[in-house]
């Protein structure tokens, strides 16, 4: 491997420096280890008659009809008709057509290997491979990887022909026994792996289906192996190391509580995840759980209950949420469950006033304030708490792990750390995203719940639509309607927002509809939230800022416009906003008739279930690669370049059982057995550090 990569045959200074700039590949090795994504069938030809604006890289076989240069200054392009009898396709090509432009001709057969785009119902082709007069035969069975490049790739015309003949150079000049072997050799016999030589060669070189699947198997094994080592590590570390606060008793708030304050009797889930909370707090380590709970599982019962152990013995806690809205809702509903009952609590957002505040900040440090609810302004400097012991945080996909980490400094002892999440994912997934947390789960919702009845409109139903909202309004409920807002800034949401919000005055004169965005002051949503919460609005028109937590019982309709701009779980939590009360609620899911065939299956999903576990795993699968967001990634310890968290979920089950297994007999890696894996975690540790310098 000391070759450097400019001097493997094929490549030279100036490619080197191109896959350098664009694909962060420096030595030989990093191209052996950037892996195809995908795989195509090069023995099968489509016809153009059968492509569509979804198909990934396919291949056509025709001739060339016309060739024609269009467009001026960087506009400029080459465009050939292309057809095989049964359509005909545009081939374009942007700029360095010269070559093409003077050697293609029309009477020749052609091979075109690229992916269909469609635009204005016509089929074109950018940039594709070509190969004049093909041997059909030498396809047969043949696997094309196919690697993600990027645009400035391919117009170098760095295509995937070129990266392979230069693999295969790379493997020229190293062979294949030459690529470092990164798992111990027991563990590679044990489960039958090939070695990572055999392994990388195939996913470039691949010869057949099957092989293809072990070498990527062994890849991926690999890397989540590694994965799950560090995690299960710092795990470790954690448990032994930081010490908590202990709890001697769950203390006389609980007790009081359960016997005069409870209004129902908390379902099955609910008491268990309270008593492993419970088995955390005793034990005198630092707590650092993760609670999942559908949304409407009644999460928040669990935070108070876990909060009244921590006061009914002398410690204060906090309960941290990702809006103010949902803030001072969480405030004014414990406040109201603690009624009477003598646990003194406050509210501290972004828009406390400064009297409140300093009151506020005055009893949190003297410890006359038990419980604080608030927003991100909890984890600011200026607040001090005389004794925290536990901080809930609810809603965790909106708080990043440093803001976590914040917290743990509000008290000498680190304060036990509760995060709960509605965002429901398989218990493993939890157990890597989540890292170093311990994952309790709320698999049960309250009785009497009745599922959201959920149906797809059009925009042609919107008579039908307004007409059943207005029964509903007549029978005394109340309905949302959510515009998206992908980004605040964007001005063309808000004016989406504000002509809904306009369209609903004038379709429901008799009724009253107000507005709630994140752009609002806070005195105004405020008043907006509370004219809905007590029924003097019917219909709230707003953005996803009532996505999260948002709980009004009485309201029974959820209307999400232009539903294909979001995701499977945003949907998901804004259909959780209804079918809070005894009534049956619904979700009407509005969109255009056209619509991608993932939009397709998202509405078809939400209409088919309301199983939040259900949803979450249509999600993942839906997304592309690498596609998850950031807060799932990052509490990785290692970037991941091959596996899919959400694709491979039995690899990852899989890697993190050996891995357990290896720690359980080798705790410190110190063992002859154990070499190659402390070794390779040393590499891996040492390139996130390089990755750190970098970013
Ligand atoms: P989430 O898990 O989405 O945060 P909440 O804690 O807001 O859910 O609870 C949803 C609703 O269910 C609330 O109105 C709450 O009062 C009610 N609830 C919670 N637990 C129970 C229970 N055991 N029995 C009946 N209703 C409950
Ligand atoms: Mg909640």
């Amino acid at each position: 491997m000391e070759k450097e990569l400019q001097y493997i045959k094929g490549v030279g200074p100036k490619r080197a420096e191109l896959l350098k700039r664009e694909l962060e590949i420096v030595t030989p090795e990093d191209l052996l280890t950037y892996i195809p994504r995908k795989y195509v069938d090069r023995s099968r030809v489509y016809t153009i008659r059968e492509l569509a604006a979804d198909m990934t890289y396919i291949q056509i076989l025709g001739r060339f009809v016309s060739f024609e240069e269009i467009g001026v200054g960087t506009k400029r392009r080459f465009v050939a008709r292309f057809t095989d009898g049964t359509g005909v396709i545009e081939v374009v090509w942007f700029n360095n057509y010269q070559r093409f432009a003077t050697s293609l001709n029309t009477q020749s057969i052609y091979l075109l290997f690229g992916k269909p785009t469609v635009f204005a119902g016509r089929l074109s082709m950018t940039h594709p491979e070509i190969e004049k007069d093909p041997d059909m035969k030498k396809y047969e069975g043949s696997l094309q990887p196919v690697y993600p490049l990027t645009e400035g790739l391919r117009k170098a015309f760095i295509t995937n022909k070129v990266m392979q003949e230069i693999v295969r150079n790379v493997f020229a000049a190293i062979t294949v026994g030459g690529i470092r072997e990164t798992l111990p050799a027991w563990l590679v016999k044990k489960h039958s792996l090939l070695s990572r030589g055999e392994a990388i060669w195939t996913v470039h070189f691949p010869t057949d289906m099957r092989t293809l699947d072990n070498a990527r198997f062994r890849l991926k094994f690999e890397e989540l192996f590694y994965v799950q080592i560090e995690l299960l590590r710092q795990k470790n570390i954690n448990h032994s190391e930081v010490a908590g606060i202990a709890l001697c008793t769950s203390g006389p708030h609980l007790a009081e509580f359960y016997k005069s304050h409870l209004r129902f009797e908390p379902t099955g889930a609910q008491k268990r995840v309270v008593r492993e909370i419970w088995t955390d707090l005793k034990s005198g380590r630092q707590m650092n759980r993760l609670v999942q709970g559908d949304v409407g599982s009644g999460k928040t019962l669990v935070a108070l209950m876990s909060m009244l152990m921590m006061t009914g013995s002398g410690y204060q806690a906090c309960l941290m949420a990702p809006t103010e809205i949902l803030a001072t809702q969480h405030f004014e509903n414990l406040s109201a469950e603690l009624g009477g009952m003598g646990v003194r609590i406050a509210l501290l957002t972004g828009s406390t006033r400064t009297k409140q505040r300093r009151e506020t900040l005055a009893g949190l440090a003297d410890g006359t304030i038990q419980i604080v609810v608030g927003t991100h302004a909890l984890i600011e400097p200026t607040v001090v708490f005389k004794n925290l012991a536990l901080a809930v945080i609810d809603e965790q996909h909106r708080f990043g792990v440093q803001q976590r980490a914040k917290l743990w400094a509000k008290n000498t002892v680190p304060p036990h750390i509760l995060v709960m999440t509605a965002t429901p994912i398989p218990r493993t997934l939890a157990m890597t995203i989540y890292g170093d947390l311990d994952v309790s789960i709320i698999d049960e919702m309250p009785p009497g719940r009745r599922p959201v009845a959920t149906e797809h409109y059009f925009h042609k139903d919107r008579n039908r639509l307004n007409a059943f909202i207005r029964n509903q309004i007549r029978e005394g409920r109340q309905a949302y309607v959510v515009y998206p807002l992908i980004k605040e800034s964007e001005r063309s949401d808000y004016k989406n927002l504000e002509e809904g919000f306009k369209f609903m005055v004038d379709c429901f004169p008799e009724y009253k509809v107000c507005m709630l965005h994140g752009k609002m002051k806070p005195e105004e949503k405020d008043e907006a939230m509370r004219r809905f919460v007590c029924g003097e609005v019917q219909i709230m028109v707003a953005t996803t800022v009532i996505e999260v937590g948002v709980n009004v019982p009485n309201a029974s309709v959820m209307v999400i416009e232009s539903a294909e701009r979001f995701g499977l779980s945003q949907l998901h939590q804004l259909r959780g906003r209804v079918g809070r009360g005894a009534s049956q609620s619904y979700c009407i899911l509005m969109t255009d008739v056209a619509l991608s065939k993932d939009s397709r299956r998202r509405m078809e999903t939400m209409c088919q279930t309301t199983d939040g576990f259900e949803i979450a795993e249509v999600d993942l699968r839906l997304r592309g690669p690498g596609d998850l967001d950031g807060t799932m990634q990052s509490g990785l310890p290692f970037r991941l370049q091959i596996s899919d968290l959400a694709r491979d979920s039995e690899i990852v089950n899989f890697s993190r059982d050996c891995a357990n297994e290896v720690l359980a007999q080798d705790p410190l890696l110190t063992s002859p057995n154990s070499i190659i894996i402390s070794e390779q975690l040393k590499r891996l540790a040492q390139d996130k550090v390089n990755w750190g310098m970098i970013s």
